[in-house]
């Protein structure tokens, strides 16, 4: 035990929900899966089953795409008006809202995700969303166009058809939306897998949304493992487009099973190992919470997480040894404690696999100054772990580790900054701290990377358009941009009879 902070604090099972939702979604009803088989999902905080779940394989992808698919030829949703399906989209929103409590604790037992955090942050975001998207769906719409002859022509936005939605666990709720949202508003019907890791709040969302009034098939829930459910997915002929979430791997997988099969369209958002760069005139203060936050918030379990993080030498001692006192202060343990700010990591995998980094880290020459190890012997927890004299090609600085792992750079000019930032085949956001104006603007300029933050840190909003560049993949979720993702556009030409031209 590293530190007085580094305790599991006590498990509570006050707030341990009863689950009430276990097996898949189809056609608006729950059903086992055809094989009859089902998996465990499992508590992080104590390494116990919480309960089984249906699980999806190839045979109940099928049959919930048959059900998109004729909710899609011919159901009401993609027939309604926009504003109709904006009612229901707000009806299913304040649904979620009045069973806040209920889905936050799913979160934080499925995904050792913090209670409060998911309580004030996740679940009221994705309310939001819903309603920013079902704001936009009585505003989709074509153009007319200019012809060269005499011809009348436009284009109309229609609905790209039966989409398919493959999600991580990281962020069980938000991911949820940030694809379901869009692609509800463009009027496209959808088959969703969530992560095997947290099936639970999924299957409730989709309760929620039939009581919201959304039709029968029109969303479509099949938890179940990626080789199976999910590649199904992305090799389905008769899908239209798959929007996926979740590691590079996995995203050239699902391309390859897109392209090998009906070249449905794909959007990929991917990996990242994000850069922090910190100038030496910040707030030193300020720059190791920011720092600190970038890369504990939800125990590093986050795609955008500041995990390369750069400080100018001016300040680099005095930023060390403050960042390494409030890493050791930070509190881990049981999610659902509010003093606690940072839960256990998802499953044993992803626990033995930062462990495992850490002594690679060791092992390569970097210097470990804080953390390192598993707190207590019961639940994925790690400490807040933090290297330093770490070169950039060592595998801890190009990886993306996906856990409460720092590591730590000095520079010395902006040009050297920005050439150490730049060095990584990911692109997916980056941080700059400074009050010089120039500074920021040049950096924002020149770092490849989806989303900026100057002087800030996941600073998400529902407008706010976010996804990769490079090995980040592409495509965009949330904004106006990511509803493009479910739309297609037709062109309609008719000719202007008595013109001279025909
Ligand atoms: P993963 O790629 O293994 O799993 C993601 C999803 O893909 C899961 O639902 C999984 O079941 C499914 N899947 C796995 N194999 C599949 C296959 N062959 N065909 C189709 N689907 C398959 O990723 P993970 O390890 O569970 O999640 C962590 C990764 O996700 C990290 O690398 C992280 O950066 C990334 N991530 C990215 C973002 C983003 O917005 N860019 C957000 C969250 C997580």
């Amino acid at each position: 035990m590293a530190s007085l902070s580094h305790h599991v604090h006590p498990h509570s099972s006050l707030n341990t929900p009863t689950i009430k939702f276990t097996k898949l979604f189809i056609n608006g009803q729950f059903l086992d899966s055809i094989s009859g088989r089902a998996f465990e999902t499992v508590d992080p905080r104590t390494e116990e089953v919480i309960t089984e779940v249906a699980e999806g394989t190839e045979e109940d992808v099928d049959l919930a795409v048959k059900a998109a698919r004729v909710a899609f030829d011919s159901g009401p949703w993609p027939r309604m008006t926009g504003s109709e399906r904006a009612k229901i989209m707000m009806r299913w929103a304040d649904l979620i809202e009045e069973n806040l409590e209920e889905i936050a604790a799913l979160d934080t037992i499925d995904g050792g995700k913090l209670y409060t955090s998911c309580k004030a942050v996740d679940i009221p975001h994705v309310a939001s969303l819903l309603r920013y998207y079902a704001g936009a769906a009585d505003k989709i719409h074509g153009e007319v166009l200019k012809s060269s002859r005499n011809f009348h022509a436009y284009t109309l936005m229609e609905p790209i058809g039966v989409v398919g939605h493959i999600i991580p666990w990281n962020f069980p709720t938000h991911m949820f939306f940030a694809k379901v949202s869009p692609a509800l508003a463009a009027g496209c019907t959808m088959v969703l897998k969530p992560a095997e890791q947290t099936p639970l709040s999924a299957l409730f969302y989709a309760y929620l949304s039939q009581l919201a009034g959304i039709p029968d098939g029109v969303l479509n829930v099949i938890p179940g493992f990626g080789r199976t459910a999910g590649a199904a997915i992305s090799s389905h002929m008769n899908i239209d487009a798959v929007s996926f979430t979740g590691s590079t791997e996995t995203g050239r997988r699902v391309m390859q099973a897109a392209a090998m099969s009906n070249l449905k369209p794909v959007s990929l958002e991917l990996g990242g190992k994000s850069p922090l760069i910190i100038f030496n005139d910040a707030d030193v203060d300020r720059a190791v919470d920011l720092a600190l936050f970038g890369i504990l918030c939800n125990k590093g379990e986050v795609c955008v997480a500041s995990s390369r993080v750069y400080v100018h030498e001016g300040i680099y001692e005095e930023f060390e040894k403050k960042v390494v006192e409030k890493s050791k202060a930070w509190v881990v343990g049981d999610p659902f404690d509010p003093k606690v700010q940072q839960g256990p990591q998802v499953d044993k995998k992803q626990f033995d696999k930062i462990l495992s980094y850490i002594e690679h880290g060791k092992r390569e020459g970097a210097t470990l100054l804080t953390g390192g190890k598993r707190v207590g012997n019961k639940g994925y927890y790690i400490e807040p772990t933090i290297f330093t004299n770490v070169k950039e090609d060592m595998l801890i600085a190009q990886d993306e580790i996906f856990g409460p792992v720092m590591t730590l750079f000095k520079f010395k000019s902006i040009e050297e900054a920005i050439r150490s930032a730049n060095n990584t085949r990911y692109g997916l956001a980056a941080g700059i701290v400074t009050k010089n104006l120039d500074i920021a603007n040049t950096v924002s300029r020149n770092i490849r990377a989806g989303i900026v933050w100057i002087n800030c840190y996941f600073a998400f909003d529902n407008d706010f358009p976010y996804g990769g560049y490079k090995m980040s993949g592409f495509g965009r979720d949330y904004g106006l941009h990511a509803l493009h993702k479910y739309l297609q556009v037709k062109s309609v030409v008719t000719p202007i009879y008595n013109s001279p031209w025909l």
